[in-house]
């Protein structure tokens, strides 16, 4: 099966670049120069994968990847200029799943196209199997006070209220609470959740931590179930 990658990015010559770079790897490729195109073509031909580019004319990155992100679950890759732009990308109110800041290679694009693909069809074989295989595991469930993570459902209740959460930060609070009392470095964390070929590197952690804080913690600035352990990394009490 072939995959498809959405590339937006208004510059001609870098959209260009990508797109050819792309299809030589055999992928199918959509290209848009704009916003508003890409959400278009992403609802029309839901690719696998999404490069997107952050400053964009009319609608940008930032403001497509949030809205896809409601509808589509696909790798969004961010294209940022500047560092300071990293944090945005990162924290995730758009939920991108990474970021290459310009200029980049080729090859290293290439390489982080390949890892996601490879990651998202990883969790899509896994989820088929827990598919045909019907039984529901109460492990599943993990209680903590008023906090219940349901990986049957994927699905976090605080006070028997729903808390929204992108898949990532989902998937980082399963893994802390399923290591309970334990002390996870950021490398250990970074591995377990994102995956080996992840090289956007331990602030990325950090980010997600601060943001699961503020969903989870009575009070965030005095967290009491995810812990700090300076130097080292993160421990969950529940
Ligand atoms: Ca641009």
């Amino acid at each position: 099966m072939t995959e498809t990658i959405l590339v937006v990015e208004d510059e001609l010559a870098l959209r260009e670049t990508i797109a050819y770079n792309l299809r030589q790897q055999g992928y199918e490729i959509l290209v848009a120069a704009d916003g508003e195109t890409a959400i278009t073509l992403a609802k029309q031909h839901q690719p696998d994968m999404m490069i997107l580019d952050i400053m964009l004319p009319n609608v940008d990155g930032f403001e497509v990847c949030r809205i896809l992100r409601k509808e589509l679950n696909l790798p969004i890759i961010m294209l940022t200029a500047r560092s300071g732009e990293i944090d945005r990308v990162l924290g995730l109110e758009m939920g991108a799943d990474d970021y290459i800041v310009k200029p980049f290679s080729m090859r290293e694009l290439l390489s982080r196209v390949k890892a996601h693909l490879r990651r998202m069809k990883m969790i899509q074989d896994d989820a088929d199997q827990k598919g045909t295989n019907e039984s529901v595991d109460a492990k599943q469930i993990l209680q903590h006070g008023d906090l219940v993570i349901d990986n049957n459902r994927r699905e976090v209740t605080r006070n028997s209220q729903i808390l929204t959460m992108k898949p990532k930060e989902y998937d980082l609070l399963h893994y802390l609470a399923s290591h309970r009392r334990t002390a996870l470095s950021r490398d250990t964390i970074l591995r377990e959740v994102w995956g080996w070929e992840y090289t956007g590197g331990t602030r990325t952690v950090d980010v997600h931590i601060r943001w699961l804080r503020e969903k989870i913690e009575p009070d965030p600035a005095n967290p009491a179930r995810i812990i700090t352990i300076h130097g080292t990394g993160y421990r969950f009490e529940g």
